[in-house]
């Protein structure tokens, strides 16, 4: 008997090359920002999830490096044992004071603060509503709670009534799932329509709000603030990586629950406390979102730009119908092509002309798109190098014979 029991990588490998399904990695250079400089070209950056432009930021910066002079590189273990800082409760409190919840628990990511909080909350008794969009981290962490586990369409409320009126009473708790602002398309869940019908039925419901904080609701608090449901019982689990420019996660909601995580969250508990470093840019970038709304008014104010350009570009009305421009009410603004292949060319031909705008292929989305973001330090001149590189390279896509 031969034993080959790696050699099914390379077969696997070569599926994913196949599919156009393959990815690397390109590293860039200096600080993150506006424009970027990547394999020694500068590139304008419609790729980051840096909407506020804070992670490049001096007093970012200047933070981190204080509190690594005054307290270490490392925090040294978990926050039960050695990793606690009174850096970390300051934190927490300025989360829960942004998001005008009772507490705050910081993780060392998104991801993990969503595996942790799931898998905390439920178990092999309990339901899981789940909006068929959700990010990774949520259906990572539903898989892992054991829970029962229910994926409804993308927003279709009357899927999730139908799901809980048949299924709720067969299980003891209940949690429902769902992204705030989707990652991949940039739309918005109808939030108070799905608090209105999970009310009867005796639901928790978990909200990620990780392109939401900073970024959407007058205080940047969210999009929970945003669509008018600040002081709901709800479960907000968010990001220090996207719009606060840092590294981890978090959970906010009432006392009860932050307090019963810290005590049953297994990756909050068995892993190292966030860095000072980290914890240090997190807590400087929320004051400056506190401080300085002018950022998210610039930001909006680019993204309608950017979007009322590109609903009027003249290539996408040449197109199949299976080109155009997702509907989104957020930074994230989604460019549907008809194929991989015509995504990875447009993404590289954009390349070509000075743009990062990355391609999203299957199996992350459904269908293959071009994901821009918008940042608040994008200039004019920024937003219409982008619109007129877009209307040039996708009207020379629609009009090749491949398609
Ligand atoms: C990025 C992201 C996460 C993970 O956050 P990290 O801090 O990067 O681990 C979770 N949920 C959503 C919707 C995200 O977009």
């Amino acid at each position: 008997m031969t034993t080959a029991p790696y050699a099914w990588l390379d077969e696997a490998l070569a599926t994913i090359h196949k599919a156009n399904w393959y990815r690397t990695v390109q590293p860039i250079a200096g600080r993150p920002g506006a424009e970027i400089e990547q394999a020694g070209q500068s590139l304008l950056n419609f790729g980051s999830n840096d909407y506020l432009g804070l992670a490049g930021d001096q007093r970012l910066i200047q933070a981190a490096i204080a509190a690594t002079q005054e307290f270490g590189t490392g925090s040294t273990g978990s926050r039960l044992i050695t990793g606690h800082r009174e850096l970390h409760r300051q934190l927490e409190q300025a989360i829960a004071h942004l998001k005008q919840t009772e507490d705050a628990l910081v993780y060392s990511s998104g991801y993990l603060a969503n595996l942790g909080a799931i898998a905390a909350l439920v178990g092999p008794k309990d339901l899981i509503l789940a909006d068929q969009y959700n990010h990774s981290s949520l259906k990572t962490g539903a898989k892992l709670s054991g829970a029962t586990v229910l994926d409804y369409p993308h927003a279709d409320l009357n899927a999730l009534a139908a799901y809980l009126q048949e299924q709720r009473p067969h299980y003891r708790r209940c949690l429902i799932l769902t992204d705030t602002v989707f990652s991949m398309d940039g739309d918005l869940c109808p939030l108070p329509e799905l608090l209105a019908i999970a009310h009867p039925f005796d639901c928790m419901v978990l909200v990620d709000e990780a392109h939401a904080t900073g970024v959407m609701g007058a205080t940047g608090a969210g999009c929970v603030e945003h669509l008018g449901c600040t002081g709901h019982p709800l479960i907000q689990v968010g990001t220090l990586s996207k719009a606060l420019g840092s590294l981890g996660g978090y959970v906010a909601g009432s006392a009860s629950l932050i307090d019963y995580l810290r005590n049953r969250s297994p990756t909050w508990i068995y892993t190292t406390g966030l860095s000072p470093a980290d914890t240090a840019a997190a807590l400087t970038a929320i004051s400056l979102v506190e401080q300085e709304p002018q950022r998210r008014t610039q930001l909006w104010h680019n993204v309608q730009l950017v979007q009322q350009n590109l609903q009027q570009l003249p290539a996408l009305v040449n197109f199949s119908s299976a080109a155009r421009l997702l509907p989104s009410q957020s930074p994230i603004l989604c460019l549907q092509l008809p194929n991989a292949a015509t995504v990875l060319a447009a993404s590289q031909a954009l390349r070509q002309r000075g743009i990062l705008a990355p391609a999203v292929r299957p199996p992350t989305v459904p269908t293959s798109r071009l994901r821009l973001t918008i940042m608040a330090t994008h200039t004019w001149e920024h937003c219409h190098t982008l619109i007129n590189h877009l209307g040039v390279v996708v009207s020379a896509l629609s009009s090749d014979s491949r398609l």
